[in-house]
């Protein structure tokens, strides 16, 4: 039998917020419009959510 097993154990990815790096497996996600966002746990997360919400607030006049 082949093995085709030879990944690393855990794929790292860096909390949007905090610049953590955590396990993919772990961390939150959100999709944006042209990326993937992680973070490392709910606290990161919401931080997050607010500023983008604040962006928008301010970006409302975009032609
Ligand atoms: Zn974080």
């Amino acid at each position: 039998m082949i093995e085709s097993t030879k990944r690393p154990a855990v794929e790292l990815v860096k909390c949007e917020v905090c610049l953590k790096e955590v396990p993919k497996s772990a961390a939150k996600n959100a999709e944006v419009q042209d990326y993937v966002a992680y973070f490392c746990g709910l606290d990161c997360y919401e931080a997050w959510e607010e500023e983008q919400r604040k962006e928008k607030t301010q970006e409302a006049g975009e032609p």
